[in-house]
């Protein structure tokens, strides 16, 4: 059995604790360097990726989160977890950083104000063979331009489920680079659990 850690320093971490626990992980939270030295994979949970850049810095989780990422640690970074994972964004604040490994440029809060939350069903490759996967926004981002080491998982089609056009159309918005996996959505808070089982597979050696 996997141990798979959730970054603990702000956001949804017990409904990642849950969606990893019944998919068969052992998930545990991360808080401190000597935590992150026992995890096989890390959930970067969704929330404000500000607060949570301050966190890894005052933690002094920033450094030895990178050091791990290089050695290939399998990481899934949900929302604000995506905009982590990026090594570029746009509409960040001044000083926000990310913890990078993902060849992707990110753009934060890009689904706008008018629809800062909405709930849809997307094709996510190797995920939703069994029917589209639930999927919610929250004031979440999206993938702007990916590098060629880059396997597109899902976009946002063209017309919604009523036939309208959709503003977002072909926006990125699942993505996965190596062990590194990214949502601008969450699916933990859904009860969709495929995501996490993709992800504890990954973490698993596949
Ligand atoms: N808008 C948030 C940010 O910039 C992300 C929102 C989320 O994780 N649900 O970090």
């Amino acid at each position: 059995t996997p141990t798979i850690g959730v970054l603990a320093l702000q956001g949804d971490v017990r409904e990642h604790l849950t969606a990893l626990a019944s998919v068969g992980a052992r998930a545990v939270t991360v808080r401190r360097p000597d935590e992150l030295a026992l995890v096989d994979g890390l959930v970067l949970p969704g929330g404000e990726s500000t607060t949570i850049d301050k966190l890894l810095r005052i933690f002094e989780l920033r450094d030895p989160l990178r050091a791990r990422i290089k050695e290939s640690l399998p990481v899934y970074g949900s929302c604000a977890g995506m905009i982590l994972l990026a090594d570029r964004i746009l509409d960040g604040t001044a000083d926000q950083q990310t913890i990078g490994g993902m060849d992707v440029v990110v753009r934060r809060n890009a689904f706008g104000r008018q629809v800062d939350s909405f709930e849809t069903d997307l094709d996510v490759v190797g995920v939703s063979d069994g029917g589209a996967v639930r999927t919610a926004f929250i004031r979440a981002p999206w993938i702007e331009e990916a590098g060629r080491d880059v396997e597109v998982l899902s976009r946002i089609p063209a017309v919604d489920t009523q036939g309208r056009a959709v503003a977002a159309a072909g926006r990125i918005v699942a993505a996965r680079q190596g062990p590194l996996l990214a949502t601008a959505f969450h699916p933990e808070i859904t009860g969709d659990t495929r995501v996490h089982r993709l992800f504890v597979s990954m973490v698993a050696g596949g």
